[in-house]
């Protein structure tokens, strides 16, 4: 689960972590009124999406006056903002943040991260901090340092020292990342965090490390511990589809493609998406019902599938296991007849109940074409929605 920046630096702030002080605002009036409070003379406006690259994409200014604050927040607030991490669509900002300037002497870019490699969490810092970061690691990526934490020792004084070293810091800093750098170990690892990147951590005109950006991701495995941080999400920022699918328990994700897939096992949807791009086309999704779905979880996913406009044909590939093919048909059928089915339905049945599953599809009277593998599922419906368009 992603939050917002100004939520995640209140966590950070609760942990000890300096970050510069800020107002969240939901109206125009919230940002005048918050800007008073912070008093200036220096203020950032700063749209609260959840996407990075505001900066580049006019999401984030800095003003000096009480005045501007208000221009920019009557901008901002409503629009649609456009990043290198929002695709083309954008996302609609209703939220800003509104924080005290800061001097900016250099900026560094520091990230945790759960390194499934090292079964350890990794550090990674940078001197190129600030907007380009993506640049650095691939042109430059000498330039990034990455530095893991044993578990069991969390951070020791030489983790600081290896970091400092990366970030070329002078002796004062170097004080300064020490519980820098502890406390925001002990936010990842108490919050159950599978990313925290601050870009830019900053170095101050006035020589003060702060955090002056932040995005956190939870790991939603987890966030049952943490019912505080659970409260933070923000729907509004996520998929209707995919809050859709979580209420069913689907492992659902939506893409920009234009075949709708219902498959099992996240192996075989995988194929099948590779399949589809194969034969020209793209997925509109990544679906597994899993081995343990129901007929009502089966018809959701349909359902949920069919509310897709991208969606010009659907591809349901079952190999039954633990899954039964009749359990898929009887919700196939059952979804059908409540939303209809306006386009092409390709329907590739293997394995447990088989038999009964292409039955109930063939009684039903549903316009579906039945295929024979992977390869044919693919081919048929690739074709029936080109043909249809
Ligand atoms: P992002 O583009 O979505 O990652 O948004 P950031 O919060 O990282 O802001 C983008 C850039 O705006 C930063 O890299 C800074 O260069 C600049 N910026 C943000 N806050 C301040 C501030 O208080 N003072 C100054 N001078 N620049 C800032
Ligand atoms: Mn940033």
């Amino acid at each position: 689960m992603n939050i917002h920046e100004y939520q995640a630096k209140q966590v950070l702030r609760d942990f000890g972590v300096p970050v510069p002080r800020g107002e969240p605002a939901m109206s125009v009036d919230d940002a005048v009124k918050g800007a008073n409070k912070l008093g200036g003379p220096v203020w950032v406006v700063k749209a609260q999406i959840h996407a990075g690259g505001r900066g580049k994409a006019g999401g984030v200014k800095v003003v000096k006056s009480v005045d501007d604050v208000k221009k920019e927040s009557q901008r901002l607030l409503g629009s649609i903002l456009v990043t290198h991490q929002t695709g083309p669509h954008g996302k609609q900002v209703n939220r800003l943040y509104i924080e005290e300037g800061s001097a900016i002497d250099k900026e560094f870019y520091l990230s945790m991260l759960v390194d499934r490699e090292t079964s350890r969490v990794a550090i990674v810092v940078s001197t190129e901090g600030g907007m380009n970061i993506e640049e650095v690691a691939h042109e430059t990526p000498e330039k990034i340092a990455t530095i893991s934490v044993d578990p069991v020792a969390n951070i020791c004084p030489h983790h600081v020292r290896a970091v400092a070293q990366a970030l070329k810091l002078d002796a004062d800093l170097t004080k300064q990342m020490s519980p820098l750098l502890t406390n925001l170990y002990k936010a990842f690892v108490d919050c159950d965090m599978s990313l925290l990147e601050i870009n830019p951590l900053v170095v101050t005109k006035d020589k003060k490390l702060i955090c002056l950006d932040a995005k956190v991701d939870f790991d939603n495995n987890a966030l049952f511990l943490h019912p505080k941080l659970a409260a933070l999400r923000d729907e509004t920022e996520e998929d209707a589809k995919e809050i859709e699918a979580s209420k069913f328990d689907l492992n659902y994700i939506a893409l920009d493609g234009s075949i709708g897939c219902m498959v099992n096992g996240a192996g075989l949807a995988m194929a099948t998406m590779d399949i589809i791009k194969l034969y020209g086309m793209a997925p509109a999704n990544f679906l597994d019902v899993g081995g343990s779905a129901t007929k009502d979880k089966v018809a959701a996913a349909f359902k949920i599938i069919t509310s897709d406009p991208n969606v010009k044909g659907i591809l349901v590939n079952i190999f039954g296991g633990i899954m039964k093919c009749d359990v898929i048909a009887e919700g196939v059928v059952a979804a059908v007849k409540e939303v209809g089915l306006k386009v092409p339905l390709v329907v590739r049945l293997e394995g447990t109940n088989v038999d009964l599953g292409k039955k109930i599809i063939a009684e039903s009277k549903l316009n579906v074409t039945s295929a024979d593998d992977l390869d044919d599922a693919a081919q048929k419906i690739v074709k029936a929605v080109k043909d249809a368009a």
